[in-house]
């Protein structure tokens, strides 16, 4: 697996966790593969209830109130979590970076790649490109996905075209009803 400042796919796949939690460890390690990791898991006790406790860990960096709160649980998950950087080139996908020891379990490997991987996307992208959907801060809205945003403008505040066209919608009727006043 890769952890570069140009590669989201850590906290991309975080997000996917905690906008669809997987039903079982298979559907974990499924979600791990289509996010481009290719190492086998260390199966051990309480697999799938231990990486929900890394996501839930993880919210708390999404919904941290300011850039200080953000920077200093992810200080804390990172502290706990991640080790030296090594090199590693396994499974024919050349020379990269692990920032964890070897031969983990799951719930450690995916707290180690995430906090790094998000600390990497906010510090290479911006330390706001993570929160909730802007729908779900509407009155009566209940959308509460988490966005990461990798757009190249920086102004992804919708999880979804439907979440966007919802508000967009709301915004309208607002506007319209307050001229006709
Ligand atoms: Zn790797
Ligand atoms: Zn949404």
């Amino acid at each position: 697996m890769h952890l570069n400042p140009y590669g989201s796919y850590a906290v991309l796949l975080a997000a996917s966790l905690a906008n669809d939690w997987p039903e079982d460890r298979d559907g974990i390690v499924a979600r791990t593969r289509e996010h481009g990791m290719t190492m086998p898991f260390t199966e051990v006790d309480r697999d799938h209830a231990r990486v929900r406790r890394v996501v839930d860990e993880w919210l708390t960096v999404v919904d941290a109130a300011d850039d200080q709160a953000r920077a200093a649980a992810l200080n804390r998950q990172m502290a706990a979590a991640a080790a030296f950087p090594r090199l590693t080139d396994h499974d024919g996908e050349g020379w990269h970076l692990h920032y964890r020891d070897e031969h983990q379990a799951l719930p450690e490997v995916l707290a180690a790649v995430i906090s790094v991987g998000t600390a990497l996307h906010l510090t290479t992208r911006g330390m706001q490109r993570l929160g909730r959907c802007a729908a779900g801060t509407e009155p009566g809205d209940t959308c509460r996905r988490v966005v990461v945003d990798v757009t190249r403008n920086g102004r992804q505040r919708y999880c979804s075209v439907r979440c966007a066209n919802r508000s967009g919608v709301r915004r309208h009727r607002a506007r319209a009803g307050g001229s006709g006043r």
